[in-house]
């Protein structure tokens, strides 16, 4: 009886030391992967679409650090990001998965139809970088200046009111998303 329980002993005390190492492992890695992470999320368009399938840019920022993912799933950013991720990670280049959508040619700004804005709010709650103004019951508006034109405020409207439209403003007005997009090409 004796023997059984110095044998579960040295079995447990085996797996402890084995969980700590693995842990210590994972402690000292984790600054160097979140420096990918950080660097690759710096190149992202930063409008938080989820057309590359994670919920935002920095999701998939690390998904490509860690190896999960590849560096063509990101339809803002267009070949022009998928160049600069495969020259900075040492990959071959490759094109545009067209499973996750198309690059888009001009920036695009969601438009709201305010006459037909029956105030639900609903795509205020959907708008990932808060370029929607309003209030429940009242009309909404977009903040034409914050919008990515991610298209994730067209689908929950109820009334669809919400429409994309090609935006003309110079290229020296562009928000800041627009202008990180515009910064990765050469
Ligand atoms: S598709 Fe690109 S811009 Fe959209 S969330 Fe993913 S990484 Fe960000
Ligand atoms: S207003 Fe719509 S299209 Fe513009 S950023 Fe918000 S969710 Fe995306
Ligand atoms: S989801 Fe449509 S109806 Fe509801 S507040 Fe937004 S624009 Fe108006």
């Amino acid at each position: 009886m004796t023997m059984v329980w110095t044998t579960w002993i040295i079995l447990g005390g085996m797996a402890s030391a084995i969980g700590v190492a693995l842990s210590l492992a994972g402690l000292l890695l984790r600054p160097e992967e979140d420096a990918l992470t950080i660097r690759i999320e710096s190149l992202l368009p930063q409008t938080q679409c989820a057309q590359c399938g994670y919920p935002g840019c920095r999701p998939y920022a690390q998904a490509i650090a860690q190896g999960d993912a590849p560096v063509n799933r990101c339809p803002p950013g267009g070949q022009a990001l998928i160049e600069q991720l495969a020259g900075m990670l040492g990959l071959e280049v490759q094109t545009l998965d067209p499973h996750y959508g198309e690059e888009p040619s001009v920036p695009q700004r969601a438009q709201i139809n305010e006459s037909r804005c029956i105030g639900c709010a609903l795509c205020l709650k959907a708008c990932p970088v808060d370029a929607i103004i309003g209030a429940p019951r009242f009309m909404h508006t977009v903040i034409a200046d914050q919008c990515t034109g991610c298209a994730l405020c067209i689908a929950p409207c109820p009334v669809d009111c919400i429409s994309l439209h090609a935006d003309e403003t110079p290229r020296w007005q562009w928000p800041l998303p627009q202008l990180a997009k515009l910064r990765s090409v050469p």
